[in-house]
């Protein structure tokens, strides 16, 4: 009999459960990765992240292929059809156990009954881990026995069930078992990663193999971690991890990046209050996934504040094209759509400042905002984007108070106060020196190829308030009738 391990976005061989309980077995192991390029499609994944995918599957099937274990890879189409073509191959392996990495947004859950409805007529066990999180979504509940919608307490159990349930160490035996492992997959990954050859100038920028992620994430923890509190909100500096497309596809464990910092803040007292906010930002993870995981319907583009769902969004095509585009007149703004545009990547500071500028400033429907991200970010995942966009929006479980705006102008002279990041993407105004950079309709002269700001500052504030109150009305009426 054969073991079989159901890969998805958990692309390692490291801190892999299912993987070692299936070499821990003795029995033969196969790997398999089913291929879904037209979910992708319907996801709105960005070209960028498809191709990273695609990477990392590459790497991860040599590193297989030493371990003696051979990675098919299948093209699926869509979820729809991953049950009938698991079953026909767990049939043709003599699969008698999958061992796989649960996932939790609403179309991975639907596919996962799926597969179990059909697996369960077959008597092909599952066994899945939760090697996603660092604390599994249904696990922590409040005192009135709910899932938690706030952050901060949220946080304050998940460290305490934590320190007392640890997550599991890697526990892989490495050295090669096989003289020539095969990796019958390699021939599909290589065609499909042709489709997408005029990206493979990023490739540099975001490795997908899993041990130069390893070496990332130690380099980081070694020289960034006892400054991250401090610097992490700078765009123009090396401040975060940059780990984001490794974390989301899985290349890399959260409970790896969890023991590194945890180790690094006992050895180290310097970089205990760095590390604990980084390890607050797992938690962040965990937390949206939670969200996502206990409340289905945020898949269907529902905002969690039910009241929400009434207020009247703008639908300007014009302003949100030059949202898209980095053309708002808004340096702060603009510099970093374009580093999304160009990189795949945005800072997380300018995510929100970005996000907030869309839905408060340009009043634009937060789901136009979470799309774009989508199909584009490098690291784009359902349950972070969906939540970073409905606290920017006010819409969300811990959301931004819908009072508060971020100042576009003020957030660059803050977090940018120099405007290095700025000029690196936005080269109109590199003749506007210092903070002149963060008012160019000061000095037009010196950028005349750079816009004039797309709308005004001024009222903001206002505009916001009573369009959340209107909303509540609406909602109150209906309650009524
Ligand atoms: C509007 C908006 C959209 C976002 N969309 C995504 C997305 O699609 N995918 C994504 O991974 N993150 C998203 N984030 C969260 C955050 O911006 C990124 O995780 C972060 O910028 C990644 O950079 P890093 O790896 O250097 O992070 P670090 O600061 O080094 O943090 C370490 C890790 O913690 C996690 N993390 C950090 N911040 C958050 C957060 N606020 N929510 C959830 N996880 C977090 C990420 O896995 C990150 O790699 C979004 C935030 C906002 C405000």
């Amino acid at each position: 009999m054969t073991k079989l391990v159901w890969y998805r976005n958990d692309l390692r061989c490291h801190f892999h459960q299912g993987l070692q309980h299936a070499l821990a077995s003795g029995e033969a192991v196969r790997a398999v990765y089913l291929d879904c390029p037209q979910q992708w499609h319907d996801h709105g994944i960005a070209p960028l992240r498809q191709r990273y995918v695609l990477r990392a599957l590459l790497s991860l099937g040599d590193n297989l292929a030493a371990l003696g274990v051979p990675l098919d890879v299948i093209d699926c189409g869509r979820f729809s059809r991953v049950a009938d073509v698991l079953a026909s191959h767990a049939d043709t392996h003599d699969v008698d156990e999958i061992f796989c990495t649960r996932e939790y947004p609403f179309n991975e859950m639907a596919r996962d009954r799926a597969v179990a409805r059909v697996m369960a007529q077959r008597s092909v066990a599952i066994t899945a881990f939760d090697d996603a999180v660092l604390v599994p979504p249904r696990t922590l509940t409040t005192g009135q026995g709910g899932w938690y919608s706030v952050f901060t307490p949220y946080r304050k159990r998940w460290q305490v069930w934590l320190a007392e349930n640890p997550p599991p160490g890697d526990g892989l035996d490495a050295s090669p078992r096989k003289k020539s492992g095969r990796f019958p997959g390699r021939e599909y990954l290589q065609a499909r990663l042709a489709e997408t050859e005029h990206l493979a100038g990023h490739d540099r920028q975001w490795p997908a193999d899993e041990a130069t992620v390893r070496e990332e994430l130690a380099r980081f923890i070694d020289e960034h971690l006892a400054g991250y509190k401090r610097d992490r909100d700078f765009p123009a500096l090396d401040g975060t991890s940059g780990l984001s497309a490794a974390l989301s596809t899985g290349v890399l464990a959260a409970a790896e990046c969890y023991r590194l910092a945890e180790d690094e803040m006992a050895r180290r007292p310097a970089a205990k209050e760095g590390g604990n906010t980084w390890v607050g930002e797992l938690a962040w993870r965990d937390f949206y996934r939670q969200i996502m995981a206990n409340h289905p319907r945020l898949a269907t583009g529902e905002p969690y504040r039910d009241e929400t769902r009434f207020i009247q969004w703008s639908r300007d095509e014009a302003l949100y094209q030059a949202w898209c585009e980095g053309r708002t007149g808004y340096p702060l703004v603009d510099a970093a759509m374009r580093q999304l545009r160009q990189t795949g990547w945005m800072h997380n500071r300018l995510r929100m400042v970005t996000a907030m500028f869309l839905t408060k400033n340009l009043f634009i429907d937060w789901r136009w905002g979470e799309q774009w991200f989508m199909q584009h970010l490098v690291d784009g995942d359902f349950a972070a984007n969906n939540g970073g966009w409905q606290w920017s929006a006010s819409t969300g479980t811990d959301a931004a108070p819908y009072f508060r705006v971020f100042n576009p102008v003020r957030q660059g002279e803050r977090f940018d106060p120099e405007g290095d990041f700025i000029r690196r993407y936005v080269p109109e105004l590199a003749q506007l020196e210092g903070k002149a950079v963060h008012q160019p309709w000061k000095s037009p002269m010196l950028c005349p190829d750079y816009p004039q700001p797309v709308v005004s500052l001024d009222g903001v504030r206002d505009k916001v308030v009573s369009a959340f109150q209107a909303a509540r009305d609406i909602a109150q009426q209906k309650d009524f009738a």
